[in-house]
């Protein structure tokens, strides 16, 4: 008998499964009738995919309040009182960790911060010490909340299928390093790492305003120029995770020096860092963002010629992705537009002048409604989601040497059944 058809009805099993998983992402609660409506298979479909995703602890059932008489029906959510997942977010200032349910919705009382350490010993001791914190240790906390997994949003570019940081121009201790690997050893679960614009396209499309949308760009113009491309229903990666580094381009000739080690790369004249970096030149000291959207919005500071030097920049980077990616949307995640009302329109009108009119007529731009936090835990929950069907051309597409294979653990957890 061929592989294929012995493998078939695994893989035929493990998609429902994955169908289940989506329709609760998409929809929320509902019962198992309501599944087998959604989706158009047989209840014994539905029944074997559940039973199999409870016991992976992916989901949990819950009774249903009913105003009227008779039983109340049993639903179905993604595990939010059993089971957590951790999201890490690595930035150039600080780090933070949170947990959430595998609904990806964060549980409010759990963060923990730190300055981003000069060292990445450094770094995976904090991490680790936060970890700790945040759930009580390995496995099991007294509660019974058991741990599935921690994503890590970081900046720069990483290499998917060796899950390995390449370059990061804001955070290099990260250069070379696979820190999922290495925590994955250090804390005996699934650990995963996203590009930070990736991260934020998982998030909004599973947990944003507008989630389901399926063409999409999400700009993360804070430290650098991020950009994730949802192409689809799927980031785009490109062949091995690199694709979007629209910030390295060249803009400026023999211009201010970029983290990348390169000269005038457009993320060093068009994003709040850049903005930030004029003003700095300008009023003798360095100062942040935060910073200067607190002393804007107190009067005490004026940036009007620096946003008149940004703003073109930026202009250029939007008319370039709408032109190139034909999204319905581009989400804009930053804080610059916090300076003063009336920005972001000014910003369109000069995205508008710029851009070919039916490209730009057909595309929404608005301000992220997500957080890299929320990104860092869409990561995880996409990956061990991911994990029901390997292999397929996602985002965490396993090849047979990569070393984001699901731990043992994960594995005995989704395929023994
Ligand atoms: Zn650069």
């Amino acid at each position: 008998m061929p592989a294929s058809s012995q493998t078939r009805p695994r893989l035929l099993r493990q998609m429902n499964e994955r169908s289940v998983v989506r329709v609760l992402q998409q929809h929320g609660p509902c019962s198992r009738a309501d599944m087998t409506r959604k989706l158009g298979v047989t209840a014994p479909t539905i029944s074997k995919a559940v039973s199999s995703l409870l016991r992976g602890r992916l989901l949990e059932e819950f009774d249903s309040k009913q105003d009227g008489v008779g039983r109340p029906a049993r639903q179905l959510r993604l595990a939010t009182e059993t089971a957590q997942v951790i999201g890490v977010v690595i930035d150039a200032q600080h780090c933070h960790l949170v947990s959430a349910g595998l609904d990806g919705q964060l549980l409010s009382e759990s963060l923990c911060q730190f300055e981003t350490p000069k060292t990445y010993r450094g770094l995976i001791s904090k991490v680790v010490k936060c970890f700790e914190q945040l759930t009580g240790g390995r496995g099991l906390e007294p509660l019974g909340i058991e741990t599935l997994g921690l994503g890590i949003s970081m900046p720069g570019l990483i290499d998917y299928r060796q899950q390995k940081g390449l370059l990061s121009p804001n955070v290099p201790i990260t250069n070379g390093q696979s820190l999922a690997r290495d925590l994955t050893e250090r804390l005996g679960i699934d650990c995963v790492m996203l590009q930070e614009a990736h991260s934020l396209c998982l998030a909004q499309h599973h947990y944003g305003e507008s989630r389901g949308i399926d063409n999409f760009v999400m700009l993360d113009i804070g430290a650098g120029l991020g950009m994730g491309v949802m192409a689809g229903g799927r980031v785009l990666t490109g062949h091995s995770g690199l694709a979007g580094e629209l910030g390295h381009l060249p803009r400026v000739s023999n211009g201010r020096a970029c983290g990348c080690g390169k000269r005038g790369c457009l993320e060093t004249v068009s994003c709040d860092s850049a903005l930030a970096w004029l003003v700095s030149q300008r009023i003798g000291r360095t100062v942040g963002i935060d910073e200067i959207v607190q002393l804007t919005q107190t009067g005490e500071l004026s940036v009007e010629d620096e946003i008149e030097q940004v703003l073109p920049h930026l202009s250029f980077a939007i008319s370039a992705v709408i032109s190139l990616y034909n999204p319905s949307k581009i989400f804009i995640c930053g804080r610059m537009f916090d300076l003063h009302e009336g920005l972001f329109e000014k910003l369109l009108s000069e995205v508008a002048a710029s851009t070919l009119a039916p490209a730009f007529a057909d595309c929404e731009i608005v301000r992220a409604s997500v957080s890299k936090s929320q990104g860092a835990v869409a990561g995880i929950i996409e990956y061990l989601t991911d994990s029901l069907v390997p292999g397929v051309d996602g985002l965490f597409a396993r090849t047979k040497d990569s070393s984001s294979e699901p731990s043992a653990e994960t594995k005995s957890r989704l395929t023994t059944k």
